[in-house]
């Protein structure tokens, strides 16, 4: 008897373990994940946490590496499986339904047999997409079942879930196992954020991970994230996405909703400019600035939207200037109504200077074409040109294009159809000057200007067709 009164937290958690998932006294808590540039949610992370009938919450810290042990882990992690997709079944219809959720796999789970089959089976009998549901495995695991692991993570994704490497720096896996291992996120371990402001080489380490990360196209997300100046950082090495107790602890269900809710919605996936007599995006959020004289406003292409009309002039004179952050993503969308009064070769209507490049849009570069260029200042040969018909004069035109890091590719659309795409173009990084009608190259655009959307991410086809389509109707 005396025995029992010097059970260890261990012994306890031994004893109680089964009862306890019986119960229910394992909660499934959330931790949202940020896309830091916009600050909405685009997913979590489902952690367990134990109501202990008599200690109150214990973390998991204490009870993981035991049920690892002793293989109870499996049980618990499927356990939590079925919970996020019972939660996400009751998501149907609210604004947070499709977010993807993560679920961490612990080793052990790789020797249960059908352990995928029936994961998918019972994604099936809760109605959830698999591709809406990540699994989480942790690095260190690479170290010694490598082989093993790299064909259970096919697996996964042959079913359709995405899978992501978590905890990556902790361990000493090899980095060739990135190669190997067909995953689609690395989450960068919260470790390595520890790190002082002076900590050049510290700094440089993570910057160098996140970028040999995106060059193998793997989606990065910083763990950890505390502080605004962490935040800071993280970005400018180019990853957007983060998870960290800045933006919230993992939290109850019920929380978990309440926050999804408030932050699911992208409010502002463009910053639009409609030139209604002013410079200001729609939001209010960003104001564009004269350079130079003899702008007017005029009626746009359509009723109801308004334009700006540019008075030509040499090269550097009667632009206007847009704040480079609204180019705040790597990734991004360009639209706009165009009409020249007239054509002059290679006069841009928009340019973009960056730190090392730029990219243009100009109505007529050679005979009959319009082109859309990325200029990669880095590389000699470095020019990637998205052709399609010229403007014509006195015409009202939909130009779109696109950039997309994540493909490397860039896609030219005339009047709201696909003119061209360009592969293997190299990201240009860091926008320092924005300017919408003219360059610094050229004698500046005599013509209108109307409905500039400019998006953070990549528009496709059939969005870009429907957009240029609302107009018309
Ligand atoms: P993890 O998978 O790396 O999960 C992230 C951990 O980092 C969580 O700890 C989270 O609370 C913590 N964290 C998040 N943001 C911050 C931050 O800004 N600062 C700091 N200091 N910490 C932050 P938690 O929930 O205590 O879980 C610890 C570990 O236990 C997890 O690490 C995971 O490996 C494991 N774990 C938790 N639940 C489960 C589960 O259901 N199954 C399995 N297999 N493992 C689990
Ligand atoms: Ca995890
Ligand atoms: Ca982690």
């Amino acid at each position: 008897m005396s025995e029992k009164m010097n059970y260890t937290l261990e012994d306890v958690i031994e004893e109680d373990m089964i009862e306890a998932l019986q119960n229910g006294d394992f909660k499934v808590y959330f931790q949202p994940k940020i896309n830091m540039l916009t600050s909405h949610i685009y997913g979590a992370e489902a952690l367990s946490r134990w109501v202990h009938k008599n200690r109150g919450i214990i973390p998991p810290d204490s009870y993981i590496p035991m049920f690892e042990q002793n293989g109870f882990i499996t049980m618990l992690d499927r356990y939590v499986f079925q919970k996020v997709c019972e939660y996400k079944q009751k998501w149907k219809g609210k604004s947070y339904e499709h977010l993807m959720i993560s679920v961490n796999m612990s080793r052990a789970n790789l020797y249960v047999k059908g352990l995928i089959d029936s994961l998918v089976r019972m994604c099936q009998e809760y109605d959830v997409p698999t591709d809406e549901i990540e699994i989480e495995i942790t690095e260190n695991m690479f170290v010694k079942d490598s082989g093993e692991l790299i064909s259970f993570v096919s697996k996964l994704k042959k079913s359709g879930f995405h899978v992501s490497i978590d905890d990556f720096g902790s361990g000493y896996s090899s980095l060739n196992m990135l190669k190997d291992v067909d995953a689609d996120v690395v989450k960068i371990d919260k470790n390595f954020l520890d790190i002082g402001e002076d900590d050049l080489k510290g700094r440089r380490i993570i910057r160098s991970i996140i970028g040999m990360c995106k060059e193998l196209k793997f989606d990065v997300i910083a763990e950890g994230v505390e502080t605004n100046n962490q935040i800071k950082f993280i970005l400018e090495c180019g990853c957007e996405n983060a998870q960290g107790f800045y933006y919230s602890k993992p939290i109850p269900i019920e929380q978990f909703e309440e926050f999804a809710d408030k932050y699911s919605a992208i409010l502002n996936e463009a910053v639009r400019f409609h030139f209604m007599n002013d410079l200001q995006s729609e939001d209010g959020k960003y104001q564009c600035a004269y350079r130079g004289e003899g702008f007017t406003f005029e009626e746009g292409p359509v009723k109801g939207t308004h334009a700006i009309h540019f008075p030509g002039g040499k090269m550097e004179t009667n632009m206007v200037k847009i704040p480079e952050n609204v180019l705040f993503s790597e990734s991004y969308t360009v639209m706009f109504w165009a009409k020249p009064d007239e054509l002059k070769s290679w006069t841009s209507i928009i340019y973009v200077k960056y730190e090392v490049g730029f990219f243009s849009f100009s109505p007529l570069t050679t005979d009959g074409i319009c082109t859309y260029r990325i200029r990669d200042s880095k590389d000699v040969h470095g020019w990637y040109d998205c052709e399609g018909k010229q403007l014509r004069e006195n015409e009202w035109f939909h130009v779109a294009f696109s950039y997309s890091a994540k493909e490397e590719a860039s896609t030219l659309y005339i009047n709201g159809k696909k003119a061209d795409k360009q592969n293997n173009v190299p990201v240009i990084r860091y926008p320092k000057r924005i300017l919408l009608g003219g360059d610094v190259f050229k004698e500046s655009y005599k013509g209108s200007v109307s409905e500039l959307y400019i998006y953070y991410n990549v528009k496709n086809e059939e969005e870009i067709y429907n957009i240029y389509n609302s107009y018309l109707d």
